[in-house]
This record gives C-alpha cells, structure tokens and sequence, in this order.
C-alpha cells in the first residue's frame, strides 16, 4: 500500500495493512531545516522553501505525510492583521500577531482579493509544487484555523473570553464570521489539491473553556465548517479534551487529532470505530526531550491503545530531534501491521 492510499484509507476509517505515520499539525523543526536549506522566517514567505521544509520529515524519516503551512496566521494576516515572522538570527519562534484591525465583528469581511493577500498565494503554490513532486504517493495535509481560535486572534484572546460572558452575541458573530473565513481558505486549500485538511482549534480546549462553551458557542461554528469543507477532514483540539470528546466527533470530522492527555483506549471505547482517532504522542515531554527508547515505549503504547493512525500530538517543537521522529516512524513500521 502506498502512503498516500494507507493515510487516506485511515482516515476514512478503511482497511490498511498497517497503521500509517504522519502529522497532522506543522513538521518545521531545526533539523528539518537544515536538512532542506529551508529556515524560518523565509520558509513562511518562499513557496518553493514552504513545499522544501514541508516535504523535510518526510524525505529524512519516512513520515507519511508532508505539511504546510507551519503557523496559525496565515489567513489572519490576510484579513489585515500584523503578523511577525521573527527575523532570521533569532531563537526559533511561531509567528505571533501584533495587531488586529477588527473591533467589532462588523468589521470583518471576506476581501474579494483574499486568495491574493499575505501569505495566502504562498500556502496554494507549495501544495501546487508538492503535488508536482511527490505526485500520488504521499498526502499533503494542510491546515485552517478553527472558527473560535481565529476569533481569538481577532479579538484578542482575553477579550474574546470576556465577551462570551458580557457579550455572548457578539462573541457568537465572531465566531460565526471567523468561520466562513476558515471555510473560504478550505476550499482554497482544497483547489490547490491539498489531500486533507486540518481545522486546528487549540482554543477550544477544556483548559480554557468549560464543556458546555463548547457545546453551546464552538460546536455549531464547527459543524458549519466542517460541513462546507471537502472530506477528509481532521479536528485538532490539543489539551485537555476528554470532557469534550463526543463533542469534537458530533462535528462532523472523519478524524479527530488529540495529544497525550486523551486516554485513547477509553475515548475508542466510548466512540467506537468511528471517527479515526489520530495521535498521541506527546511532543514535548517525549518527542523533544525524549530519548528514542521513550519514543518507543509511547509508540507502542498508544498502539496497543488502539489509535488509528500514530501522529505527534501536536505540533513539532522546533528543536525536537529529527532521530525521535525516525524512531516514531520506524517503531510505527515495525509494530503497526493490522
Ligand atoms: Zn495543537
């Protein structure tokens, strides 16, 4: 089976002959960017080195995937928001947002050029490129941000917070509108043929809101999305989740990505065999300062846990060793036949 076919498969919850091994969030990582001459910030800005750094994990490990973009703020930016890449020289950091020029949800429309803003043309022509290279064989997942994270960076994380208790309409509107953008970008995502697509919300996770936040304000602005994106789709919520697990699956995704918090033989037990449960490696305690024993130790635990398909729970942190991702990957190979 090819890996393009064995991910798909996975996440449509159809037979593998093995269990596939992949990332769902950003695989950018000093090693990854040495390896592929493709560093931060200009990977952010080159498509050519987006589709280099992207394709890195895959062609030095085996990683079933390859991933782009490698942040949160790509379609923030392109609504206006000031977004800093950190200059070269610097410790490596994710772009974080300076400002925002939405004060009410009103503010927010959808520009007519959107495809054509910031980084947005630098995201659909590394998946161009990557398609052209790597052809059939391996998927390419790419990511929008989920409705109630956006908001929040719109918003200002804090101040979105407080209005879902003084203002929930107004909170609701953000969210709503927040939404339609991650939609439009989907479906950009989409034509540029991207295999999967992420909707990353680690916003909404129970370490920030209460479960029935999510119920009530989150998980109708995920449906809508989920429902106006392509399959396959993969809900990401990193955190605390397991209060919210039924939830995340009521949304409508094929797959739902989770970190090590998620006791993945439990949630397998209360959803059954659907939606394909995609995880859980923790990525710092053992991905980063693991050594590849522990990386083999949690490997096999959460296979034997039941995941479907094996994944860093998170995104790659930036120093995480290119070796601990190999042993994921070959520990993956050699335990993971179905
Ligand atoms: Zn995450």
């Amino acid at each position: 089976m090819i890996p393009r076919e064995r991910v798909l498969n996975a996440v449509f919850n159809r037979e593998v002959d093995r269990i596939p091994v992949v990332s769902v969030t950003s695989v950018a990582t000093e090693d990854f960017m040495e390896a592929s001459n493709a560093w931060w910030p200009d990977a952010h800005k080159d498509p050519k080195k987006m589709a280099e750094l992207g394709a890195a994990a895959h062609k030095m490990t085996g990683l079933e995937s390859v991933n782009v973009p490698f942040c949160l703020t790509v379609e923030i930016e392109a609504l206006g928001c000031q977004v800093s890449l950190h200059e070269k020289g610097e410790k490596l950091r994710w772009p974080s947002v300076i400002s925002s020029p939405v004060k009410e949800p009103t503010d927010l429309e959808i520009p007519e050029d959107f495809a054509k803003r910031g980084r947005i043309p630098v995201v659909l022509k590394a998946i161009r490129l990557l398609k052209k290279e790597i052809k059939e064989d391996v998927s390419v997942v790419s990511y929008v941000t989920g409705p109630f994270t956006m908001a929040g960076y719109l918003a200002g994380h804090d101040k979105l917070l407080m209005m879902t208790l003084t203002d929930p309409r107004k909170a609701r509107d953000f969210i709503d509108m927040a939404s339609k953008v991650a939609a439009h970008f989907g479906a950009l995502l989409k034509e540029a043929e991207a295999d999967v697509i992420t909707v990353q919300e680690p916003s909404a996770c129970c370490d920030v809101i209460s479960p029935s936040m999510f119920d009530n304000l989150i998980k109708p602005s995920l449906r809508e999305l989920m429902a106006q994106l392509k399959p396959p789709r993969i809900l990401h919520i990193c955190g605390t989740v397991s209060p919210i697990l039924r939830g995340m699956a009521e949304c409508g995704a094929e797959a739902l990505s989770v970190d090590e918090r998620v006791n993945v033989a439990e949630a397998k037990k209360a959803l059954g065999p659907k939606p394909t449960i995609v995880g859980n490696i923790a990525p710092i305690s053992v991905l980063f300062k693991g050594t590849p024993k522990d990386v083999e130790r949690a490997v096999i635990g959460a296979i034997e846990a039941g995941v479907d398909m094996v994944a860093p729970g998170c995104d790659l942190w930036p120093y995480t060793p290119a070796e601990n991702v190999k042993t994921m990957v070959e520990v993956v190979k050699k335990h993971g036949k179905r």
